[in-house]
């Protein structure tokens, strides 16, 4: 590539990184650089350093943090919305009837749940009730505000795994890393750039959103696109590791 090229794509990466930013609310730089800081620890000092979380008020009705599970060098990840009953219970992500149908997922393109890395856009779980912990059924979606405490989270864990690519699973963990307004029918199956404010490596990392396994319980005939999803990541991956 000519310096010429070479100072043009510099620019271009700028331009989109700092229109992110912007979208996401950070107001200056200065700051920016000494979070960037803060994102260079390990998982376990991360998590360590959250576990009493009080920033929303999901932190007064949560059993457990859900933090997130699997390899700390995953270089694939999954993204979702936030834990239900069983994840609260346990303290680990995905591990109720939408669970199971992402680790047959995940096996569909020959990994493990061990082998990657997943976690939500929230931590704490959402209660429509939170008078009734006990109830099944009880679960909602965050709301932007709970969104916008606890997503510096995953940015500090992104920036922590540097995974190659993410998939997204539904609307809501879609609209938290891209900032893009169409529906996950959408934007599912096709990758966008995310530029992770945390992590020194300042590259680019993949993101494929794809349907969430809860919506795939309630209308099995979307499996196929999921499917497809997956064949194009797995793709995406090999294609990654052969450069
Ligand atoms: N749904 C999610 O989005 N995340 C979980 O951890 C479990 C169910």
């Amino acid at each position: 590539m000519n310096r010429r090229k070479e100072f043009a794509e510099l620019i271009s990466i700028t331009r989109k990184f700092l229109e992110q930013e912007r979208d996401r609310g950070v107001k200056g730089l200065v700051q920016h650089s000494e979070e960037r800081k803060a994102g260079s620890g390990t998982l376990d000092d991360l998590a360590r350093s959250i576990k009493d979380c009080q920033k929303c008020k999901l932190g007064r009705t949560r059993t457990n943090l859900v933090f997130g599970a699997g390899n700390p060098k995953a270089r694939l990840m999954f993204v979702g919305e936030g834990p239900g009953f069983d994840e609260d219970r346990l303290g680990i992500p995905f591990v109720g009837r939408a669970g199971q149908l992402l680790t047959k997922i995940i096996e569909s393109i020959e990994l493990t749940r061990e082998e990657v890395y997943i976690s939500n856009i929230v931590k704490c779980h959402p209660m429509k009730d939170p008078a009734h912990p006990e109830m099944r059924g009880n679960d909602r979606p965050p709301t932007q505000d709970e969104v916008a405490q606890c997503l510096p989270i995953l940015f500090k864990q992104i920036g922590i795994i540097k995974p190659k690519i993410i998939c997204t699973l539904g609307s809501p963990a879609t609209k938290a890393l891209l900032n893009l307004s169409e529906g996950i029918g959408k934007l599912r199956g096709k990758f966008y750039d995310f530029y992770p404010p945390y992590g020194e490596s300042g590259e680019s990392i993949k993101v494929i959103p794809t349907y969430h396994p809860a919506y795939l319980l309630r209308d099995p005939m979307r499996k196929r696109e999921v499917w497809e999803d997956m064949k194009k990541t797995k793709k995406a991956m090999t294609s990654i590791s052969s450069h």
